[in-house]
């Protein structure tokens, strides 16, 4: 039941949060589909000995920071940690957007863009998409010079069709629009080709959202990070809390960062995953879009995709049920998992769909 004193304007978007149903194959939230390597252990555990508990954590994450500035080859002054990629999203829309300010997406994308919008009083402005799920471009400038909108929202590649943005739909926000254009790319190591491949004084205007849930394997520990300009990155930091990141969070950080060639690796062989889903897909009666992500999205041509949901759920494997998000009707998701979680999804939609 809702509280009577809750804020009247709060409608928020219900069927957001993916159902935890415990199944033996969870291929439903996009998540890296092993553990980290051991040497990430061993790195934890040599810097947890060494963190002084009872003092609050170096407040500017100053390490870590290097360390992810390093990583993706930008200055230190160009980044800022926080807990997930959506503290990012909601600093920088509490500092560059703010209550009765307009931010514009284009659905179907990653629901938390809005959902945390809405939360902290933004105005939210919808724009379509392209049959094949690109950004409708021109409706998007025209959407944001229309409502003078602070932010708008690109997700590359998009949360949850996969799809990779054309690198000219982003220059054509910042040229055409004053707004800050929010690059979402959470699952951007997957993909061939970053914002960051464009020129870099366009990130005066472009804040780069990226996150450790994903390749790094560390969603359980909930680290994220953003690019841009220092001068953007001063102006989201005053939208984060004092001490926000952990020692404990910083600390895994820094562990993740050591296992970087066994990281790459990992990605690598997340994307040859994802080709042989695609293939395994082609022979089966769904309609499905091309990825440069680690997941899929995928229709059933004649059967119910809630039927579809449950059957695999019956068969011991979760994938994320999109048939009632906007402009996805009859829409499934299934994350790269391991070879065999992989197998086994694929077996288990060959006996429902056959
Ligand atoms: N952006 C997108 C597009 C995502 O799909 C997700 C996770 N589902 C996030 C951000 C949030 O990631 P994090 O775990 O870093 O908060």
């Amino acid at each position: 039941m809702t509280h009577p004193r809750l804020r009247p304007d709060l409608q928020l978007r219900s069927g957001y949060h993916s159902p935890q149903v415990d199944v033996e194959t969870r291929l439903n939230t996009n998540e890296a589909p092993t553990a980290p390597p051991p040497a990430f252990n061993q790195e934890l555990d040599a810097l947890i000995s060494s963190i002084s508990f009872h003092r609050y954590p170096d407040r500017s994450a100053a390490l870590l920071t290097a360390g992810v500035a390093h990583a993706d080859g930008v200055e230190a002054n160009m980044v800022v940690c926080a807990n997930g990629s959506n503290e990012i999203l909601q600093a920088a829309l509490l500092t560059f957007a703010g209550p009765g300010a307009t931010v514009v997406v284009a659905e179907p994308t990653y629901a938390l863009h809005s959902h945390i919008a809405q939360l902290l009083g933004c105005v939210v402005e919808t724009v379509g998409r392209n049959a094949d799920f690109t950004i409708d471009a021109a409706a998007m400038v025209d959407a944001v010079n229309a409502h003078d909108a602070a932010i708008a929202f690109v997700c590359s590649p998009n949360n949850p069709t996969g799809t990779l943005e054309p690198l000219a739909t982003i220059e054509r926000l910042v040229a055409e629009t004053k707004a800050m254009v929010i690059v979402d790319e959470a699952y951007g190591q997957f993909a061939p080709r970053s914002v960051l491949d464009l020129d870099r004084r366009l990130l005066e205007r472009i804040i780069v959202v990226r996150t450790f849930s994903k390749t790094w394997a560390l969603a359980g520990v909930r680290l994220g990070y953003t690019i841009s300009a220092p001068s953007v990155i001063a102006g989201i930091t005053q939208g984060l809390l004092p001490y926000h990141l952990s020692s404990l969070t910083q600390a895994a950080g820094l562990a993740a960062l050591s296992t970087a060639p066994s990281m790459s690796l990992r990605i690598a062989h997340i994307i040859e995953q994802r080709g042989l889903l695609v293939a395994g897909l082609a022979e089966l009666p769904v309609t499905q879009w091309p990825s440069a992500a680690n997941f899929i999205l995928f229709a059933p041509d004649d059967t119910d995709a809630d039927d579809v949901w449950q059957q695999l759920v019956d068969r011991g494997v979760l994938v994320r049920n999109c048939a009632g998000w906007p402009g996805l009707s009859n829409c499934l998701r299934v994350t790269v998992g391991t070879t065999a979680e992989n197998q086994q999804f694929l077996h288990a939609l060959r006996e429902v769909l056959q």
